[in-house]
């Protein structure tokens, strides 16, 4: 097993663990538990770690625990390959460090205008987030000092080289002091970086996540390519289409769980939430009402599933894909229990692509791309399950009641064809915006 801890166990002040509480993180990714605390006391590393695993709080928490909100002027440094970057790791710095630190981190990257970032950096930023260039460009005009720096990071390293930034990268770490600690982040490992670490780090410890040999359970497993905001949408077509008699839905986050929850409840779906935020009557209760089949979506992070085994759990969904394969791994395992079959549908959006290629990869598992449905398709399911259900109640005979109501629409110079096409077009908007309401 891979190492993961707790949150709590890291050893993190109160402040940290607060944001990290209100960022709906429920415990640490493994690169987070394998980091934090070696760069807790101190130590240089080289962390092997891809994006989406969790890189940016591994090293922004203890980035945070190092500074000093009081002293204004810059104690930590982040060098990232691009804006776009340097802009996404200050945004999740500054939520990681609300309650110590308000607005800590301030991103410097080329194309910005350089005399609005003078005057930010006038007021003594505690973290710099920069792209190279324009990192070495301030310190050049003189308005960036990192005499003060405890803690250089180089993200993305093997990026950033690529890029063609080693001069600059080197030019910059000779301006802060020798006695910082270095942490040094890249997806891939070359010589070119290897040089790099024992340049400028000292003593380094190597931190890369451990794969393990893991048993994949034999279940059909499907993905779809989709952008994020259509998720949602992409869902509950597959809801529709396949109408699995119970679900379970994996966010990575409580807050991501929540706000599945109300848009599908919005949607007319029975979905109920279980992370762990609840406490354990709420949880025993949506779990007993997922039992009885009352709640057939139950929206839930990984840490509250872990000791799901309910029988009947016909679908697995991976609405946002997974850290590490391991939790892939153990999402999908909650499906196809007892024997009976089960499928794991994965929603992958673009960010997610290197990560859900990397879990396809150390699982091994056979995944097969689906194009996603259309509304059409979804329709035609619908109809055709609709239309068995007409021919079941037709069988049964028992219409008198209504057929008076018909026939006195009939005398309008209305035909019976026109009421029934009315009557199907009705049931169907009605079902699409309120699926379970119309079936209750
Ligand atoms: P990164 O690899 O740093 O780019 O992070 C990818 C995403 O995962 C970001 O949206 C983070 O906010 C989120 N994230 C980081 N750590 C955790 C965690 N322990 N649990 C859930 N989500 C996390």
């Amino acid at each position: 097993m891979t190492k993961k801890l707790t949150f709590n166990e890291l050893n993190l002040s109160k402040d940290i663990l607060k944001a990290v509480a209100d960022m709906g993180f429920e415990e640490a990714s493994p690169i987070q538990s394998e980091a934090i605390p070696v760069i807790l006391q101190g130590k240089d590393i080289i962390g092997q770690a891809m994006t989406g695993s969790g890189k940016t709080a591994a090293f922004g928490i203890p980035v945070i625990e190092a500074i000093d909100p009081k002293q204004r002027f810059p104690q930590a440094l982040i060098l990232c390959p691009i804006r776009e970057l340097a802009i996404q790791v200050a945004g999740e710095i500054n939520k990681l460090s609300k309650y110590k630190a308000p607005l800590a981190a301030l991103p410097i990257y080329g194309g910005q205008p350089i005399e609005r970032q003078m005057q930010a950096l006038r007021k003594g930023p505690s973290i710099i987030i920069g792209t190279p260039g324009r990192v070495l460009d301030h310190i050049n005009r003189g308005t960036l000092n990192l005499k003060n720096i405890k803690i250089a990071v180089l993200d993305e390293a093997d990026e950033m080289l690529d890029m063609g930034f080693r001069d600059d990268i080197e030019a910059i770490l000779r301006n802060t002091p020798t006695t910082r600690q270095t942490l040094l982040f890249s997806a891939t490992m070359p010589a070119a970086i290897i040089h790099l670490a024992r340049a400028y780090l000292k003593d380094p410890h190597t931190i890369r996540v451990a794969h393990e040999k893991l048993t994949v359970p034999a279940i059909e497993q499907i993905y779809f390519e989709i952008e994020s905001f259509k998720k949602l949408d992409l869902f509950t077509r597959l809801i529709d289409l396949h109408d699995p008699a119970l679900s379970i839905v994996f966010c990575n986050t409580k807050r991501r769980v929540d706000d599945l929850v109300s848009d599908l409840q919005a949607r007319g779906y029975a979905a109920e939430a279980i992370h762990g935020d609840l406490t354990q009557q709420k949880r025993n209760k949506v779990m007993e009402r997922f039992r009885r089949k009352e709640v057939d979506i139950l929206v839930a992070t990984d840490v509250a599933a872990r000791g799901i085994d309910v029988s009947d759990v016909e679908a697995v969904f991976n609405f946002e894909i997974p850290q590490d394969e391991e939790s892939y791994v153990h999402r999908i395992g909650r499906t196809g229990r007892a024997g009976k079959s089960g499928k794991a549908f994965s929603l992958v959006s673009g960010g997610e692509m290197y990560r859900f290629r990397d879990i396809k990869r150390y699982t091994k598992a056979v995944m097969t791309r689906l194009p996603v449905p259309s509304f059409q398709e979804v329709e035609e399911v619908k109809i055709n399950k609709l239309l068995t259900t007409i021919r079941k109640v037709i069988g049964e005979k028992k219409l008198e009641q209504y057929t008076p109501v018909i026939e006195s629409l009939l005398k309008d110079d209305v035909t019976s064809l026109d009421v029934a096409a009315t009557l199907l077009k009705m049931y169907m908007q009605a079902t699409t915006t309120s699926k379970k309401a119309a079936r209750r």
